[in-house]
């Protein structure tokens, strides 16, 4: 039965990094953000990590020729219904696949997809950083797979420097907006309280939360625990020391460039945010985190 490891959390918070270690493990592989497969990557013709156009690429074209059945466009729409942090409410509530048609025909296609991944890869579990708290939700009940879901958080300080400095262009071909730090960390605080409700809803026996800082500082051992979750081999597969894992080839849908770097990536905290930061910005994003900082163990004082 194929396993989705499912990585929640805010954008930023060093998902890829993180994503990359898990895929270097055994039986793992990291496929980026499934969420976006059918838009905006196949309708915008983006390119996978490996630098082919998706349908060309030699893991992704396979994947396709076993979902040549699936109105693609059809898909897309479901995805646009479904996939909506408005709709979590919903989407935690509901108990009933047929009462919502387009979640039903949805999970159908995903599941497909991820089978077909594994087909394909030779893989049993993977590792999908879609982040997004509505999809999770998706991923939680697709027929005949298990779902585990990490929720990697980050400071939001750190994050909010990221999406006001850092540039990059995204799977829809457009250079991803930045934000302010207000509007970064008020989607921080939405997007970590819906990873939060996925946990509970998915349980303890299924899911963890883990602080991107403590994963760099002790990258093995938080490997290791992830890899646990779904019962796979320890992270010494994945492994040449302490800190250096080796990566496979990649073909991560979407997401940060550095998805497309393979052999040996070292994995250290990224803390140019403590010296780069305008103080105003990160006044702003502590005072809009706050309540979730204490809960997260971050201080509100920086050096
Ligand atoms: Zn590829």
């Amino acid at each position: 039965m194929p396993q989705v490891l499912y990585v929640l959390g805010r954008g930023r918070s060093g998902s890829t990094v993180f994503a990359q270690a898990l895929g270097a493990l055994d039986g793992f592989f990291s496929a980026g953000e499934v969420r976006v497969l059918w838009d905006p990557v196949l309708t915008n013709g983006s390119a996978c990590a490996c630098g082919q156009p998706v349908p060309d690429c030699p893991i992704w074209s396979e994947v396709l020729a076993r979902l040549d059945h699936v109105d693609q466009d059809q898909a897309a729409r479901w995805q646009r219904e479904v996939v909506n942090e408005f709709r979590l409410p919903r989407l935690l509530r509901h108990r009933a696949p047929g009462r919502w048609p387009a979640l039903a025909g949805y999970r159908r296609v995903m599941a497909q997809v991820y089978t077909a991944i594994t087909e394909v890869t030779g893989c049993r579990t993977v590792v999908d950083s879609s982040k997004r708290p509505s999809y999770a939700l998706v991923v939680r009940h697709l027929p005949g797979s298990e779902a585990y879901f990490v929720h990697l958080v980050r400071d939001p300080r750190a994050c909010a420097y990221s999406w006001r400095t850092r540039r990059h262009t995204g799977a829809s071909g457009t250079v991803v907006r930045q934000h302010g730090a207000v509007d970064a960390t008020l989607r921080w605080d939405l997007l970590n309280l819906g990873a939060e409700a996925v946990l509970r809803s998915a349980g303890s026996d299924r899911s963890l939360q883990l602080r991107y800082e403590d994963f760099v500082a002790a990258p093995r051992q938080a490997v290791d625990q992830v890899a646990a979750l779904v019962d796979g081999p320890p992270a010494s597969t994945a492994f040449v020391d302490e800190r250096t894992v080796r990566a496979p080839a990649s073909h991560a849908l979407a997401g940060n460039p550095a998805r497309q770097r393979s052999g040996p990536v070292v994995v250290q905290a990224d803390e140019q945010w403590s010296s780069g930061q305008r103080a105003v910005d990160r006044w702003l994003a502590s005072a809009v985190a706050s309540p979730l900082m204490w809960r997260y163990g971050y201080p509100l004082r920086t050096r």
